[in-house]
């Protein structure tokens, strides 16, 4: 039997199918510390609303569960950088009503993707994206902490390396503003996370453009592709490309073990949420 460690706050991604709050009780069941959930069905425009009593429990079992912090993450349709007129309006009202809900189920953290520029300049794309953040942190009442996830895609995209998104985070220049590390994001962008020597590259780059201290969550994802492929495929951690070795090395850093680990591996018959979050765990050393 190998000890587990629960100093770490590990958790993962959760449904909020049927009520809002039921997510709280999917996630005690699987053993997280912390969780994530998107506040609509991700797929699609449409808000179903929720009731002043699904509101109501998730509050409630918000202080009862010993669990934190709870992260909502912006549903996929959204371009906050969009420079067409119509998907750039549906973006940010749907981005406002999501941070919106977040700020009645008093949840501190929403994690924004990259957001992409077709049809114009990656200047154009920067500013529209910017300004769409400046709204969602007035829309949260400077409550809700922001979070830039890193993407998949490299130095073209927005958020593709972290001196671009270091140029976000100035320009912007609040402390509701924070990054989102994603492993495999980061991986198949281009950083070699997959040995010690290229944690050891990579944290120092950290260091160097956003600060250690910027990032607020670590979305832990193994991947499917290799390093540099720019395609985005979640693994079960340790197999997939990046490997057990990088997540030992990375679960055991001093700075990166302090801060929350979400997972979004995938869902199928090799391994379930709980025993991913277990895997996890047992690296830690
Ligand atoms: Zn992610
Ligand atoms: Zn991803």
């Amino acid at each position: 039997m190998i000890e587990l460690n629960y100093e770490v706050k590990i958790g993962c991604h959760v449904s909020i199918a049927k009520s809002v709050d039921l997510a709280f009780d999917r996630a005690k069941d699987i053993g997280c510390a912390t969780f994530q959930i998107f506040t609509k069905n991700p797929r699609g425009w449409a808000f179903k609303g929720l009731s002043s009593e699904e509101i109501e429990r998730f509050r409630d079992k918000n202080l009862k569960y010993n669990m934190s912090p709870i992260v909502a993450h912006i549903s996929y349709l959204s371009n906050l950088a969009s420079l067409d007129k119509e998907i750039y309006q549906k973006s940010i009202e749907s981005f406002l009503r999501e941070i919106e809900i977040c700020f009645l189920l008093g949840i501190p953290y929403f994690v924004v993707h990259s957001g992409s520029y077709k049809g114009g300049s990656f200047q154009e794309g920067f500013e529209r994206y910017v300004s769409s953040i400046q709204r969602g942190i007035d829309a949260g009442k400077h409550k809700i902490t922001i979070l830039v996830e890193n993407s998949a895609s490299g130095e073209k995209a927005l958020t593709g390396t972290f001196s671009n998104i270091k140029n976000i985070l100035e320009e912007i220049n609040d402390q509701n503003v924070q990054v989102c590390f994603d492993t495999c994001h980061a991986f198949v962008a281009g950083y070699d996370i997959s040995s010690k020597k290229g944690i050891v590259d990579f944290v120092t780059e950290v260091e160097s453009t956003i600060g250690l201290r910027s990032i607020s969550i670590i979305h832990a994802n193994d991947s499917k592709t290799d390093v540099g492929s720019h395609r985005d495929l979640h693994e079960h951690l340790g197999l997939g490309k990046i490997g057990e070795i990088a997540f030992t090395e990375l679960i055991n850093n001093e700075s990166l073990k302090k801060k929350p680990w979400i997972l979004e591996t995938p869902l199928d018959s090799i391994r379930n949420d709980f025993e991913n979050i277990n895997y996890l765990r047992s690296l830690i050393k």
